[in-house]
C-alpha cells in the first residue's frame, strides 16, 4: 500500500468534483430549518448530482442506502436520512462525497438547526477550528502525524475529545484511498507528505468521551456517552506552499 501521488490532470478532475461537493453542502446547509425531514435532503442531493452529471459517492458504497449521511445531535457520523424532523437546536452534521469523470471529493460541515446553545455553538466552531488548523499542517515536507497531532491538541486543548475509530483519509479515484488520517497521534511519525498528495481531512469532535458505539440500523455511530459531535471534512491537495482545498465552497 502506498499513498497515490496525482497528475496535474487529476488534481483538476478532483477539483471539478470538489466544486460540485461544495455547491451541494450550500444547498443543503440553506435548507436546514426546524420542520426539514432529513430525507428532504437526500432528495436535493439526487436532483442536484444529476444536473451537474456527477454521481454521490455514498449511495451503494458498502451497501449505504443513501446519497449523503445526516447525523443529529448525539450521531457522529453515517446517519441514514429518513422520516426524522429537525427540530431548533439540533447541530446537523452533512456529510456528502461526489464522483465526477471518474474522480472523487468528500467534505461535511455541521450546521445548527435555527438557534442553538452554547454548548453546540462551542462544539461546531471548535470542531471547524479542528479542521482548518489541520489543513494548515499539511504541508510539503511535515509528516502525517504532524497533522493528526495538530488536530488532537487543538480539540483537547480546548477540552473537546477527537473520536478515533473513524479517520480521515486518501482519496482520488476510489473515496477511500491510503492512508488512513487519524484524528489523534504523534508529531513527526508517519509518511512525509509530497506534493501531489490528496487527502479528505475530517475531524470529529465529542463534547464527552471519544467513544462511539454503532446504532441498530449497522450504521448510524453514535457518542457512548450520548453527548453532542460535530464533523468537518474538507479534500485537500499537497502542494509546494499552502495546501489547496479543493472542496472550499465558490459556491456555484
Ligand atoms: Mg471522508
Amino acid at each position: 500500500m502506498s499513498i497515490i501521488i496525482k497528475t496535474d490532470e487529476e488534481i483538476d478532475a478532483m477539483r471539478q468534483a470538489g466544486r460540485i461537493v461544495a455547491a451541494i453542502l450550500e444547498i443543503l446547509s440553506k435548507q436546514i430549518k426546524a420542520g426539514t425531514e432529513t430525507r428532504e435532503l437526500d432528495n436535493i442531493v439526487a436532483r442536484e448530482v444529476k444536473r451537474r452529471g456527477a454521481k454521490s459517492s455514498f449511495q451503494g458504497y458498502r451497501g449505504f442506502p443513501a446519497n449523503l449521511c445526516v447525523s443529529v445531535n448525539d450521531e457522529i457520523v453515517h446517519g441514514i436520512p429518513g422520516k426524522r424532523v429537525l427540530r431548533e437546536g439540533d447541530i446537523v452534521s452533512l456529510d456528502f462525497g461526489a464522483i465526477f469523470k471518474g474522480f472523487q471529493a468528500d467534505a461535511a460541515v455541521t450546521v445548527a438547526v435555527g438557534k442553538v446553545n452554547e454548548k453546540a455553538k462551542g462544539l461546531i466552531e471548535t470542531t471547524e477550528g479542528t479542521l482548518e488548523t489541520g489543513i494548515n499542517a499539511a504541508r510539503s515536507g511535515a509528516r502525517l502525524g504532524d497533522i493528526s497531532a495538530t488536530i488532537q491538541n487543538y480539540a483537547e486543548s480546548r477540552g473537546y475529545s477527537v473520536v478515533r475509530e473513524y479517520t480521515g483519509h486518501g482519496i482520488g479515484r476510489e473515496m477511500h484511498e491510503e492512508p488512513q488520517i487519524p484524528n489523534f497521534g504523534l508529531p513527526g511519525s508517519g509518511p512525509v507528505l509530497k506534493k501531489g498528495m490528496t487527502f479528505a481531512l475530517e475531524p470529529m469532535v465529542n463534547v464527552g468521551d471519544w467513544r462511539t458505539r454503532v446504532g441498530d440500523n449497522h450504521w448510524t455511530v453514535f457518542t457512548a456517552d450520548g453527548s453532542l459531535s460535530a464533523h468537518f471534512e474538507h479534500t485537500i491537495v499537497i502542494t509546494d506552499g499552502e495546501p489547496e482545498v479543493l472542496t472550499r465552497g465558490v459556491y456555484a
